[in-house]
């Protein structure tokens, strides 16, 4: 039996990938991927629907489109009306990567939290699910979703969780997935190995987050969709599940959550 496998996440709009896109996406095809998620935010609000355009040329890749939190300040009206003219494709499957990011803060923090709560109202309006980006923002971003989209019912997945046991049983609760990247394999990474341990399996998400954040033994290196494979067998072990097993169960959540076949 082939391993199934899930790349919820990957920025295959990167110039990392200029040179052999194709390659890595049928590398990825060829390790088991049944869905990748092609990530839209490219080089800034000007670049979102890049990653669309590469989704669009394979049946098994879906995208998103929305503004990162790097790049919030640089979020003009004329981006917003990319966002709800792109959010018509039927191969874009949510809103995102988009959040809050206070450990880099390249885009001031009022600002970011108006471009996030801005893309939580059209979210809203397209009833599409979101992907959200949080890194040591955690307090602010749990008092914006309460108060801007945990009614909505529409969910979505936090991608690369760092957050505590706290914040996974808070966005659980809403009805969140939560997806872990190749930051699970690292050795100091044990408090969010407990975390993840904890979260049902039907709420797990695989990523590589690629070109960044390879997983072990990769890391320092080019990350890529294949590696997924590595996020897999940390998680399935977490879980004391087989390999086979965890991939699957992976690939069931991310159907479920978008409605794929
Ligand atoms: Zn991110
Ligand atoms: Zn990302």
């Amino acid at each position: 039996m082939p391993n199934l496998l899930l790349d919820s996440h990957a920025h295959l709009d990167h110039s990392d990938f200029d040179a052999d896109r194709d390659a890595v996406i049928m590398r990825a095809r060829a390790a088991g991927l049944q869905y990748l998620l092609s990530i839209g935010g490219g080089d800034g609000p000007d670049h979102m629907d890049e990653a669309l355009s590469i989704a669009k040329r394979y049946e098994w890749i879906y995208a998103t489109v929305g503004v990162h939190p790097h790049e919030a300040r640089q979020a003009e009206d004329r981006h917003f009306d990319m966002l709800r003219s792109a959010v018509g494709d039927p191969k874009v499957v949510a809103i995102g990567e988009i959040g809050l990011d206070y450990h880099y803060d390249h885009s001031p923090r009022d600002v970011q939290k108006r471009v996030l709560i801005r893309q939580l109202e059209l979210a809203r309006e397209v009833k599409l699910p979101i992907v959200i980006h949080c890194r040591e923002a955690w307090s602010d971003l749990r008092q914006i979703i309460g108060e801007h989209w945990a009614r909505a019912g529409f969910g979505g997945f936090l991608h690369c969780f760092s957050g505590s046991r706290e914040d996974a049983v808070a966005f659980l609760d809403w009805g969140f997935l939560l997806s872990f990247a190749g930051n699970l394999t690292f050795k100091k990474a044990e408090p969010l190995r407990a975390v993840a341990r904890e979260v049902p399996v039907d709420r797990l998400l695989s990523e590589t987050d690629s070109p960044y954040l390879a997983p072990a033994p990769y890391r320092g290196k080019r990350n890529e969709p294949a590696y997924v494979l590595e996020v897999t067998r940390e998680l399935a072990s977490l879980h004391n599940l087989s390999e086979e097993d965890m991939g699957r169960q992976a690939v069931a959540n991310f159907a479920r959550l978008f409605r794929l076949e």
